[in-house]
């Protein structure tokens, strides 16, 4: 196996906190719509109404709210009120300003990987949301090069690696998300490394690739920084 020379990082839900407040927001979203149909149901039609609107709206806090009216519109057959909907986009704007979480040992691992390595965060959603949050979270100066996609596949991790002067083959990439952040890497040649977070989008599931010896699962953050030392070690000695 080749030497890695460039870490990639996910964002929303490896360093800082993110599904949670997709999932409160969600409770709210029930309440709202208490009167007309059953928790169940809503969260059956509102993960519809995501999967539908992915392709036109992206990953994000704004198609979320979209794909929420929608489904208010639908569960209440076209009779929601406008105060519901006014509340629907208030709770949308209160996600835009929460301020970041960062998850346990975020800086450590980044500041460890960048000292032998070139290190890039690579996050999908919507393109000023993402800039907030990385500016809030102070990691910003951390990174030599942020990249912030529509969406995360093989050919996309192969042309940001390129973009920075790497390959994909001497690529290692960290997140939470098996379907984004670990298979379509694996596929492009470099290394996945899955760090679940508790909460995970129900779109975000994927088969882990076990067995594929370069594929790595780690419980945190923590120990990402022995891992990389294992790797080097194993393709210097
Ligand atoms: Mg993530």
């Amino acid at each position: 196996m080749r030497e890695i020379t460039t870490v990639g990082f996910d964002a929303d839900d490896t360093l800082w906190q993110n599904e949670a407040f997709f999932r409160l927001t969600q409770a709210q979203f029930v309440e709202l719509l208490a009167d007309y149909a059953e928790p169940a149901h809503l969260h059956e039609r509102l993960l519809a109404a995501e999967r539908r609107n992915l392709g036109q709206y992206g990953f994000g806090i704004k198609g979320f709210v979209l794909s929420m009216i929608e489904t208010a519109i639908e569960v209440t057959q076209g009779r929601v009120e406008a105060r519901v909907i006014a509340e629907i986009m208030a709770a949308g704007r209160d996600m835009l300003a929460h301020p970041i979480e960062l998850l346990p040992h975020a800086r450590a691992a980044v500041e460890a990987a960048a000292v032998d390595h070139q290190v890039l965060l690579i996050t999908k959603g919507d393109l000023l949301d993402q800039e907030r949050k990385l500016a809030q979270s102070g990691l910003g100066p951390l990174f030599h090069g942020v990249e912030i996609v529509s969406d995360k596949t093989p050919e996309a991790y192969v042309k940001i690696f390129e973009r920075h002067g790497g390959r994909a083959d001497r690529a290692l990439m960290v997140g939470n998300s098996l379907k984004s952040d670990v298979v379509p890497v694996i596929v492009a040649g470099g290394h996945g490394v899955h760090v679940p977070h508790g909460e995970t989008w129900a779109l975000e599931h994927a088969e882990a690739p076990s067995g594929n010896p370069r594929f790595h699962e780690l419980a945190d953050l923590g120990a990402l920084a022995g891992l990389l030392v294992a790797l080097h070690i194993g393709t210097s000695g």
